[in-house]
């Protein structure tokens, strides 16, 4: 804490005198290596946290450059109006270039936005409003109070202001629950969808900050330089400015701004060779992409791990004990209850098809589960279990059938949405966020909002950070409940398997949901684990919450749950208490052919990978 205020000092204290010790050649190069930085924290937001490759962020810059040059040349407008209307008009610009996020990531999008840049090139070079090829010059200067900016050393100081607070917003962003949720979505769309996030929403948020940051540089240029041209916003720049993000450190918001530094100062070192200097920016984009893919920004933790120092991978194998909120006897209570009364149905599923393509995955299945059951579903692999959680939890919109869930349709909600009502799942191949801690992973979860939410950030950011604070202390309750407290900073990949499973049902329990989905908990787990996991699952229905729980270990099965529903190729062939199914001769058939025994190591094969996006 005290080292970084002491380093904040520093950096403060030079980035004040720094004017006074160069020339006028220099403090110009700052000043446009400042408007680069404010580019490039749009595509850290845009790329680097909320995982969308934009490769058109320099048309952006060039919108915001250009429609503050028209708004003054063509409309007459002043410095500042102006400067209104060209970030108006970035933002506007970065919503349609989002809209194929909609319907395409990685690689396509990446080709798509390229195309977009193109095109933008194109279009002002052709456009008579924008002065064709030659551009648009003698731009008017910015005024301040009456105080002509055109100074270069005034107006450093002008971007230095800009400047910091767009790190400070950027940075308030990142730490926050907003962007928490993009970095969910950019590490597993799905899954941050199954937790309340909204994802074609957040998907154009992300290219938003693009168009705000890419407005305000495109801005501050067209002020500095006063002159306005196509080949300011090519792809070379564009090249240069991912290279800057890249070799920074793509998930580091200081990785970035050094990377812009370091990339600003080789360019005017290079300045009299630039197509040596593109070949360069290429050979060294690839060697960081191979060598240090979290670029400049992770070399001190690699040096320090070379070293032996630094953070060690968590050692502990095993997870700590769970902290049961309810004693066996209460657990005998519940169940006792749940079997004498009538209890009102929680999710009823009617004539549920799901169609692939040719093949036909779900056909006709209808059930229903009353609140408070553990209802367990079993059937053999590829029999439609997964499939049918996928559908229930809204990541399939089902072909045909109806599903209320809790006395409301659900029949085509959207994840988010069910997730917001009360619907919680964990997946059969562990779908964590990757690259967030484990305490992060559940705050994602604990975040219960809707995305018009996200207005507080711009006019209420005090109630942000409060309740940000109070969503990491009952983080840390869960953790502590869940035994997982002394992983709460590491990467889930750092965790063993057992240990990853857990936080998957910490963090589903983490949205307080009504009713819970869990598909094959006990996969992979070691004897005691399981017996941990009998007594969670316990905890949880004793708690009220409904749950349906996808199982091939039968000892589970048998022991834990009120009723079973069997599955075989999409259809329902059995459903009723443990004892009752397990005798149904189309059961031990469905199982094992002609052999007539249940044997749980014949069913304990992982089925395939079956989440998808609805569409
Ligand atoms: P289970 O979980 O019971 O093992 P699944 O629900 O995963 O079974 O799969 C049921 C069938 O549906 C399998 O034949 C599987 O290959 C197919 N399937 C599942 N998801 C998809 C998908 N997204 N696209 C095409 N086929 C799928
Ligand atoms: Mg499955």
């Amino acid at each position: 804490m005290i080292k970084k205020a002491i380093l904040t000092t520093i950096l403060a204290v030079f980035a004040l005198v720094l004017p006074y010790l160069m020339s006028g050649y220099t403090i110009h190069a700052a000043d446009v290596a400042i408007i680069y930085c404010l580019l490039a924290i749009g595509l850290y937001l845009t790329m680097g946290i909320a995982g969308q490759f934009n490769l058109a962020q320099v048309a952006l810059f060039g919108v915001g450059a250009y429609g503050s040059a028209i708004a003054t040349t063509t409309f007459g407008l002043g410095f500042w109006p102006a400067a209104v209307f060209g970030i108006i008009a970035a933002i506007i610009l970065s919503l349609i270039v989002g809209i194929p996020a909609l319907r395409v990531q990685s690689h396509y999008l990446a080709i798509v936005t390229l195309g977009l840049a193109l095109a933008f090139v194109s279009i002002v070079s052709n456009l008579v409003i924008a002065g064709q090829a030659e551009g648009l010059n003698n731009l008017v200067p910015a005024q301040f109070f009456g105080l002509d900016m055109s100074s270069d050393y005034l107006y450093y100081y002008l971007e230095l202001f800009v400047l910091v607070a767009g790190i400070l917003f950027a940075a308030f962003v990142v730490h926050t629950r907003l962007g928490r949720r993009l970095k969910a979505m950019r590490d597993d769309h799905l899954a941050a969808a199954a937790m309340g996030a909204e994802v074609p929403i957040l998907r154009m948020m992300a290219f938003a900050f693009g168009g705000v940051y890419g407005g305000v540089a495109g801005v501050l240029y067209a002020g500095l330089i006063r002159y306005v041209a196509p080949e300011s916003f090519g792809l070379p720049i564009m090249f240069l400015l991912l290279a800057m993000v890249v070799i920074g450190g793509r998930h580091s918001l200081p990785g970035v701004v050094v990377g812009v530094l370091a990339l600003s100062i080789v360019r005017e070192l290079l300045s009299d060779f630039s197509s040596v200097a593109q070949l360069a920016y290429g050979a060294l984009v690839v060697l960081v992409v191979v060598f240090a893919p979290t670029g400049l920004a992770g070399v001190p933790a690699r040096i320090l791990r070379l070293l032996g120092k630094g953070t060690r991978a968590v050692q502990a194998k095993g997870v700590g004990p769970y902290v049961a909120s309810h004693s066996p006897k209460e657990h005998a209570a519940a169940t006792a209850t749940f079997s004498s009364g009538e209890r009102p149905v929680a999710l009823e599923a009617k004539e549920i098809v799901k169609q692939f393509k040719g093949l036909r995955a779900l056909n006709g299945v209808s059930f229903s589960v009353r609140e408070g059951e553990i209802r367990g579903i079993v059937g053999p692999n590829g029999s439609g279990k997964t499939t049918l959680f996928n559908v229930l939890s809204g990541i399939h919109a089902p072909t045909a059938g109806a599903i209320r869930i809790l006395g409301q349709s659900s029949t085509s909600a959207s994840a988010y949405n069910l997730s917001l009502r009360g619907v919680a799942r964990t997946f059969q191949n562990l779908r964590l966020f990757r690259l967030l801690s484990v305490r992060d992973n559940v705050l994602v979860a604990l975040d219960r909002s809707t995305t018009t939410w996200s207005w507080r950030y711009v006019i209420w950011p005090v109630g942000v950070f409060r309740t940000d604070r109070e969503l990491r202390l009952r983080a840390d309750e869960i953790l502590e409940r869940y035994g997982l407290s002394k992983f709460a900073d590491s990467a889930p990949g750092e965790l063993s398997y057992g240990a990853q499973r857990r936080v998957e049902i910490a963090r589903a329990m983490a949205t307080s949901p009504k009713i819970l989905l869990l598909d094959e908990p006990a996969a992979g787990l070691n004897g005691d684990e399981v017996n941990q996991l009998r007594d969670i699952v316990n905890d949880i229905r004793t708690d009220g919450v409904t749950v349906l729980i996808i199982e091939h270990n039968m000892g589970l099965v048998m022991s834990m749950c009120d009723r079973v529903t069997v599955l075989a190729t999409g259809s329902v062939i059995a459903d009723g208490a443990p004892a009752e199914v397990a005798r149904v001769p189309q059961v031990i058939e469905a199982y094992l052919g002609d052999d007539a025994a249940l044997d749980n190591d014949l069913l304990e094969i992982e089925g395939p990978a079956s989440e998808e996006v609805k569409k």
